[in-house]
């Protein structure tokens, strides 16, 4: 037998010590999870390596019946979970699944509303992201920044200004939900499709506890699928369709538009997700909540800029704070790292320099996967309070950061309750 080399044991030993990092670390990146294990077994499958283009009972390849009874069993998850008539579960990733949209629904050169990204969007969003690369332009709508929502009378007024195609809702920082239901009348009278990006709330509206876009106007949902909905890195279109026509565009836009193979491993992941947020959905979804507004709450009851704190802080996963007077996004996200909390830096509205931003970006989905409580988040905003404040050395607070994480190893919400959550398995020795 050949002996693996250096090269490869080089990436294995990095790989396991990332491993161990997130094991004895806090995870609050607002855009990150973890998966079960039934999820983790369709990843190891031969659906990876495998293609299956065009839809499934329609494929290019042979070799497809068992991925077929699969994908078709997950778009009608899909449908169901999130009642809606249509669901394309090939997207391979979120940015994808907003390429599909805007390939199947915009022309080169027209123009679309969409939030800016000072305000939260997110870059696929921009002129030099996805809608940039397919020739378009936006206007953006404007921003209620004490609220950390549109304006609505002035995103009203863009949309009656503009008259576009097609209205581009979500963000990447998503306090709040976004007023669907109070803009509803402009997008008839301005006769637009109105596209509502749930990357990062996916698993809100799954558990009922966010807002529920189909029912308030939007008539197509993209996503990424391992934000808050704890599923594989992959992305998702869900749509209420206005028409065959459109239905036709949604899923050429999907294939050939972005995708070839579309991660058949990650797909099978998916429809488990799928099943298993069916199940678990409610708790968690209501969990993550609760437990955003308590860390919301313990850090600014010790003094933290924490945004919108008039309108309730959040009523998502995710929380902002403003740490401009503590050095600055990049410093605090940094010095917390060395103590291992991992955050990220934040652009807040205002804001100039993506580089050095004045917020930081929490978010409570993936700590709730592993258990925690509205309590832990107390403990979590006093480790905030000792290295931001009290600036006492991260070197200790780090010891008392692993010692606490040694409680929260396992994953909740899933089949296989109490799964190691950070196992790795060695194939060869
Ligand atoms: C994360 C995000 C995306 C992109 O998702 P990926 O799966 O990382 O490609 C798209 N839109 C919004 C609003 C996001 O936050």
């Amino acid at each position: 037998m050949t002996a693996i080399s250096r090269n490869a044991k080089f990436v294995r030993e990095n790989v396991i010590l990332h491993n161990s990092f997130f094991e004895n670390s806090i995870p609050l990146i607002a855009s990150e999870n973890l998966i079960s294990p039934l999820q983790r077994e369709m990843l190891n499958s031969d659906f990876n390596g495998r293609y299956a283009e065009g839809w499934p009972g329609h494929r290019y390849y042979q070799g497809n019946e068992y991925v077929d009874r699969v994908e078709l069993r997950g778009i009608e998850l899909a449908k169901k979970l999130f009642r809606c008539n249509f669901a394309d579960l090939r997207p391979i990733s979120g940015t994808v699944a907003n390429m599909a949209v805007l390939f199947a629904l915009t022309s080169p050169g027209e123009t679309i509303t969409a939030p800016a990204l000072s305000d939260g969007a997110h870059i696929s969003t921009a002129r030099f992201g996805a809608v940039g690369f397919r020739g378009l332009n936006t206007v953006t709508y404007p921003f209620d920044s004490e609220r950390m929502t549109l304006d609505i009378d002035g995103t009203a007024r863009v949309l009656r200004e503009v008259r576009p195609k097609v209205a581009l809702f979500g963000m990447s920082l998503f306090l709040f939900p976004v007023p669907l239901r109070e803009l509803a009348d402009v997008f008839n009278e301005v006769g637009c499709t109105v596209w509502y990006d749930g990357a990062h709330v996916l698993g809100l509206i799954a558990g009922g506890q966010f807002q529920d876009p189909l029912r308030e106007g939007a008539h197509v949902i993209s996503a990424s699928t391992h934000k808050t909905f704890p599923g594989p890195n992959h992305g998702i279109v869900l749509a209420n369709p206005k028409d065959e026509e459109m239905e036709k565009a949604l899923m050429r836009g999907v294939f050939p538009g972005v995708t070839s193979n579309h991660h058949l491993h990650e797909m099978a992941a998916l429809c488990i997700a799928l099943d298993e947020m069916s199940r678990f959905g409610r708790s968690y979804a209501r969990q993550i909540v609760r437990n955003s507004r308590a860390l919301a709450e313990s850090l600014y009851d010790r003094g933290f800029g924490v945004l919108a704190a008039d309108y309730g802080f959040t009523a998502s996963h995710a929380v902002a704070l403003n740490v401009a007077a503590l050095g600055g996004g990049s410093a605090c996200a940094e010095l917390l790292e060395s103590a291992n909390i991992v955050v990220n830096k934040n652009l807040l509205p205002g804001d100039k320099s993506s580089q050095n931003p004045s917020g930081l970006r929490l978010g409570t989905q993936e700590v709730t996967h592993l258990g925690m409580k509205t309590g832990d988040m107390e403990e979590i905003a006093s480790f905030f309070e000792r290295l931001l404040v009290k600036k006492e050395d991260p070197a200790r607070v780090r010891k008392d950061v692993i010692s606490f994480k040694r409680g929260f190893r396992k994953l909740k919400y899933c089949y296989g309750e109490g799964y190691p959550a950070y196992r790795f398995e060695r194939f060869l020795r």
